[in-house]
C-alpha cells in the first residue's frame, strides 16, 4: 500500500476512536519507512508479534516509540527485548511471567504486561484459561513478580463472522477486567483488531490493535 493511502487510513482510524481508546498500530511485516510515516503523523505506540522482527526494526526507528509485543513469546527470547519493550501484551503462562520479572530486574526496570486470556472458542489460540489468569493475578497481588506491572488484560475473539459470538467473548473479558480492577486499578483492556475493533470498543475495550486497516494486507501470513 502507498504511503499516501497508509496516511489516509491512519488519519481516519485515529480520529474515529473515542478519546479514551488507545491505538496500537500493528506494524508486523511492514517496513520501517511505512512505520516512520505513521510515526510522523503522531503515532507513538506500535505492536509487533515476533521478537526477531522487532529487534531488527528497533534500532532503525525513533527511541520514543512505545513498543508492544503482541504475539506469543518464547521464554528464551525475553532477554532480547527486556531492555526496551514498553508492554508485553501476550503473557500466557506463569513461566513466561517469571522470566519477564527476572529480565526486568536485570535491566533495573519494571516491565508492563497484560495477561492474555483465552476467550475464543477455537482451540489453537494462545492464552491463559480464566482461572489461570485469576491465579496469576493473585500471585502478583501477593508480591510474587515485583519487577513487572500488570496493567491489564488482552484477548482475541474467535475468527468468525458471528458478531454475537464475538460480542459474547469480548463482554466476558470485560467482566473479568472489572472484577480484577476492584483489587488494583487496571489501565488497559486490549481487545479488537482491524475487523472487530468497533465491536470491541462497544464491549468495553480501551485499547485496540490495528494492523491491516492501516498498513494494508500483510506480505506474508503470520
Ligand atoms: C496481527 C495482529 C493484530 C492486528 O491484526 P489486523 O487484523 O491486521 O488488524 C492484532 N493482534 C494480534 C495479536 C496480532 O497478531
Amino acid at each position: 500500500m502507498s504511503l499516501e493511502n497508509i496516511s489516509k487510513n491512519y488519519e481516519k482510524i485515529s480520529h474515529s476512536l473515542p478519546e479514551n481508546v488507545q491505538l496500537v498500530a500493528v506494524s508486523k511485516t511492514h517496513p520501517v519507512e511505512k512505520i516512520l510515516n505513521v510515526y510522523q503523523l503522531g503515532q507513538r505506540v506500535f505492536g509487533e508479534n515476533k521478537v526477531q522482527e522487532l529487534t531488527e526494526k528497533y534500532p532503525l526507528l525513533p527511541k520514543d516509540i512505545q513498543w508492544h509485543l503482541i504475539g506469543h513469546l518464547q521464554t528464551n527470547k525475553v532477554k532480547y527485548i527486556a531492555e526496551f519493550i514498553d508492554t508485553i501484551q501476550s503473557v500466557d503462562s506463569e513461566k513466561l511471567l517469571e522470566e519477564v520479572d527476572k529480565q526486568a530486574a536485570k535491566h533495573n526496570r519494571k516491565i508492563k504486561v497484560l495477561l492474555q486470556v483465552k476467550i475464543a472458542e477455537e482451540e489453537t489460540k494462545f492464552g491463559l484459561e480464566i482461572h489461570e489468569a485469576k491465579e496469576l493475578f493473585q500471585d502478583y497481588m501477593n508480591g510474587k513478580f515485583p519487577n513487572v506491572e500488570i496493567t491489564g488484560l488482552m484477548g482475541m475473539a474467535t475468527f468468525t463472522d458471528d458478531k454475537k459470538q464475538i460480542a459474547k467473548e469480548f463482554t466476558l473479558l470485560k467482566q473479568i477486567f472489572d472484577k480484577l480492577s476492584l483489587q488494583k486499578k487496571l489501565d488497559t483492556l486490549s481487545m479488537g483488531m482491524s475487523d472487530d475493533y468497533q465491536l470491541a470498543i462497544e464491549c468495553g475495550a480501551n485499547s485496540v490493535r490495528i494492523g491491516s486497516a492501516i498498513f494494508g494486507y500483510r506480505q506474508y501470513d503470520v
